[in-house]
């Protein structure tokens, strides 16, 4: 099974994405997160990427591209896998359908206040990725991850500026992706504005009735 997770920032597909992989044992392929892992470790394409996050832009469709094509040539993505981030673009799911199949893409749907909201009291842990919220995703010790024990920061495009950028940018490059996806029948809606546990138990339940249908 080949999904993809869509979400305007701050709409909680990374917390999703990871749950949900974990429950169906597909490779979870979040593009935010190998580009911070290149930034961190400074390489070649961390370098190049760093300008673009930091000031909520989209890094360039063909450097993204050829991450992805790479990445799903992995033996962990036979199985099937989860593509948080990804596309972004028409452009990137039109070269997606180039070199793979995709069963079914989820619309995680959130107003883009609430977005802005969560983003601006967000913490992120920078050991493992796992992101928390004061209000409904609190960590279980003040600002500590629950996963690894590393002290939560807020993360550097999670700005007020640099939010709103971002959200610009979704609505005017990826939002029309719900559209694309709409019209080969392959696209489903989630309420994200639930409690995080009461919405994986939605993605579950619906991808359950997918694969029912598909057997
Ligand atoms: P995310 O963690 O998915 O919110 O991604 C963080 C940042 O990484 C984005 O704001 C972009 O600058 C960059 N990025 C991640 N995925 C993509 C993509 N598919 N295309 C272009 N830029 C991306």
């Amino acid at each position: 099974m080949n999904l993809i997770l869509l979400g305007p920032p701050g709409s909680g597909k990374g917390t999703q994405s990871s749950r949900l992989a974990k429950e169906f044992k597909l490779a979870h392929i979040s593009t935010g997160e190998i580009l911070r892992e290149a930034v961190r470790s400074k390489s070649y394409l961390g370098e190049k990427a760093n300008h673009y996050i930091h000031t909520g832009q989209l890094v360039p469709d063909e450097v993204m591209i050829e991450i992805v094509q790479e990445r799903l040539k992995a033996l962990d993505c036979k199985e099937g896998f989860l593509l948080d981030g990804f596309p972004r673009t028409i452009h990137q799911a039109e070269m997606l359908e180039a070199f793979t199949r995709i069963h079914l893409v989820v619309a995680l749907k959130v107003e883009e206040e609430e977005c802005v909201q969560r983003l601006a009291s967000r913490k992120t842990c920078p050991g493992c990725g796992l992101t928390y919220n004061p209000v409904n995703h609190p960590p279980k010790k003040e600002n500590v991850c629950d996963q690894c024990g590393a002290v939560l920061i807020l993360r550097g495009d999670d700005k007020p500026e640099t939010v709103r950028e971002r959200l610009k940018v979704y609505v005017k490059l990826t939002a029309p992706l719900i559209e694309y996806y709409q019209r080969t029948g392959r696209l489903e809606f989630v309420d994200g504005t639930l409690a995080p546990d009461k919405i994986l138990q939605n993605l579950k339940n619906m991808l359950q009735s997918k694969i029912l249908l598909w057997k």
